[in-house]
């Protein structure tokens, strides 16, 4: 893994595919022990989440599960815009049902505040929230992920699904903007 440069900003290798693995490994046994008794509805948040949703829902192998994607859009470039906007909808019922949102990261918290409280008047049993990355520090919320792999400092990161202006969602790695 070497710097690289997206959009003309550089970045640094941060977190190996190989350590993105054991985490989905852990938090996938979590989970699978946790929803034994049910049939979840997998609810996998785009553009950001499909690519850790896409191995997590394998490594949790409940093939009673569903899985249905919604979008949100908060960010511009490097920085969000502090407006949660819904794009793409829910087209399943959930009413009774056990939900787990499947998210990238949680920078400010605003998304998922925003995605539960839309998901709360459709009257589901029960919801979990799951993300890759958490950057507490960064919190304009009360809202605290039940499941995290990882928890960062308030930098901007990009691969493994998460893009900078759509790009780098391909790289299996993660990697952090450079600083000077
Ligand atoms: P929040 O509403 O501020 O918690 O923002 C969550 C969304 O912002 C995530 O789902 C990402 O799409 C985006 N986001 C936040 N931090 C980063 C980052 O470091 N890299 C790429 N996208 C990010
Ligand atoms: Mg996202």
């Amino acid at each position: 893994m070497d710097r690289i440069i997206v959009e003309g900003l550089p970045f640094v290798p941060y977190i190996t595919h190989e350590r993105i693995e054991a985490e989905v490994e852990r938090i996938a046994s979590r989970l699978r022990e946790d929803l034994k008794e049910s049939q979840p509805i997998f609810l996998c948040v785009l553009n950001g989440a499909f690519v850790f949703a896409a191995d997590l829902i394998r490594e949790i192998g409940l093939t009673d599960s569903k899985i249905q994607f919604v979008k949100y859009s908060s960010y511009e470039g490097t920085s969000t815009t502090g407006t949660v906007k819904q794009i793409l909808g829910l087209n399943e019922d959930v009413e009774g049902k056990d939900i787990v949102i499947i998210e990238d990261i949680v920078d400010t918290g605003l998304t998922a505040e925003k995605m539960i409280a839309d998901l709360k008047k459709k009257n589901p049993r029960s919801v979990r929230f799951v993300t890759l990355l958490h950057k507490p520090d960064n919190a304009r919320s009360d809202f605290k992920p039940d499941y995290v792999a990882f928890t960062i400092p308030p930098k901007f990161i990009i691969g493994y699904g998460l893009d900078l202006d759509g790009k780098a969602r391909n790289l299996r790695d993660i990697y952090v903007i450079e600083e000077e």
